[in-house]
């Protein structure tokens, strides 16, 4: 069984984008990419940051506040009933392309942060100080800084899986760091700043032979692939809808059903309770237990469109399409003198962060964009690995989605040359 269900970088074979797979067509479907920038067209690399977004979710956002518009659940009336219905529906969407066994196991929130930090909060009512959380050194702050704060409440002990220099995480270290105080496995499914894909499933396994749940940050899951949490085996699945053509401020948090059904609630208010007195309050049962008050109704309809129209691509066709955009993207930057990538895993989604001797990372970024390149710049939230690779200063980092092209990465390496030119 593979491990990631995201395709790790396959063998490039072009035939397979003829016809098959046609980025023009992809494009057309997204508004903001048709336009200039600083008098070029846009080349937007910001992937990892939010991707664009489909027509198809911009209509059904649209659509939603234009002729459905109420509060859900709680309406006897018809715009109630079509809101509840759409937002149970995302539900399902999201059931569907994370391959979740039920649709309880689904629940929604703001976005990857937010998940973490209700399993930090919820998760972490059942535990003592001296319980360890074990994390990677390639994650996002959003998977440490939640641990921190329940570090500082209750004591608990943060252990580290180690990474590499090439920034692949370093699993013969795993078994020795379970210890039986271990209580959670957190790492990410593929990392922001570098692009390295994490055996996920392999992680779970050790995991399981210690009967320790495994928590998934699948922030850059879903946008470069397929998930299937059961096939990974992992407890907890993070996604954000922005990072995968869909709205911001909506995401989910997949839970195995027996955790939903013994994990404590995470926020009090309407929606998620039964009955209330003043001297008790029966909770409603999972999913709604873990949702209080009014969600983002138009957010889990948005990612529903966002979510539907990423299941009918062709994965096996981006997948060889996204492996040409970061093979070329990596060859031609490596040319440029004194450039150095930083994260060079075997098994990458297309991003490529990297630093140029005696520049700062945000004066390239600055160049970039005055020639409609879109990059980010500085630390991508992942501090740690970052100063253990040596860009103390943040790096450079182009993230691609399947709907950037050859001529956005010619585009690319070009500005780059021109910025080192001026800048050295
Ligand atoms: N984890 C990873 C790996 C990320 O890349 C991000 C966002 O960049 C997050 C977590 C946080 O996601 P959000 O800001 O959508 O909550």
């Amino acid at each position: 069984m593979s491990s990631a269900l995201i395709s790790p970088a396959p063998a490039i074979d072009p035939a397979m984008n003829n016809g098959a797979f046609d980025v023009a067509v992809i494009r057309a479907a997204f508004p903001a990419l048709q336009q200039t920038v600083n008098g070029k067209p846009l080349v937007y690399l910001d992937n990892a940051a939010t991707t664009q977004k489909p027509l198809v979710v911009i209509e059904a956002v649209n659509q939603f506040y234009r002729h459905d518009n109420a509060n859900i659940h709680r309406g006897v009336h018809t715009l109630s009933a079509r809101a509840t219905d759409q937002y149970e529906a995302a539900r399902e969407q999201v059931r569907s392309s994370l391959n979740a066994a039920v649709v309880e196991e689904i629940v929604f929130v703001r976005g990857v942060t937010e998940a973490i930090n209700l399993v930090a909060a919820s998760f972490g009512q059942r535990l003592n100080a001296g319980d360890e959380i074990l994390i990677s050194a390639l994650e996002h702050h959003a998977n440490i800084v939640p641990w921190h704060l329940l570090r500082e409440r209750i004591g608990i002990v943060l252990n580290v899986i180690p990474v590499t220099d090439i920034g692949e995480l370093d699993l013969s270290a795993l078994p020795a760091l379970i210890s039986p105080r271990t209580q959670l496995i957190a790492v990410n499914h593929v990392s922001n700043a570098l692009g390295t894909i994490n055996p996920v499933w392999e992680i779970c396994q050790i995991a399981q032979a210690h009967g320790v749940p495994v928590l998934v940050d699948g922030a850059q899951g879903l946008p470069h692939g397929v998930v299937d949490v059961q096939s990974i085996g992992c407890d907890f699945y993070a996604m954000s809808g922005h990072k995968v053509f869909g709205p911001s401020g909506v995401g989910a948090l997949y839970a195995r059903r027996p955790w939903l059904d013994v994990l404590p609630p995470y926020q009090g208010g309407g929606d998620m309770i039964e009955t209330v007195s003043f001297d008790a309050v029966r909770y409603a049962p999972a999913p709604a237990k873990f949702e209080a008050g009014t969600p983002n109704i138009e957010g889990a309809i948005g990612l529903k469109a966002a979510l539907a129209w990423h299941a009918a691509l062709d994965w096996q066709a981006i997948a060889a399409h996204e492996a040409q955009l970061l093979a070329t993207a990596t060859t031609g930057l490596r040319d440029i003198p004194g450039l150095r990538i930083i994260g060079e895993a075997a098994n990458k989604v297309p991003v490529v962060s990297f630093v140029i001797d005696g520049t700062h990372p945000h004066d390239i970024g600055t160049l970039l964009d005055a020639q409609g390149i879109a990059v980010r710049t500085g630390q991508h939230c992942a501090m740690p690995v970052l100063k253990q690779l040596g860009a103390v200063s943040g790096t450079v980092r182009a993230s691609f989605a399947f709907y950037n092209t050859l001529d956005d990465v010619a585009a690319l390496i070009r500005a780059v040359h021109r910025a080192h030119a001026l800048l050295t």
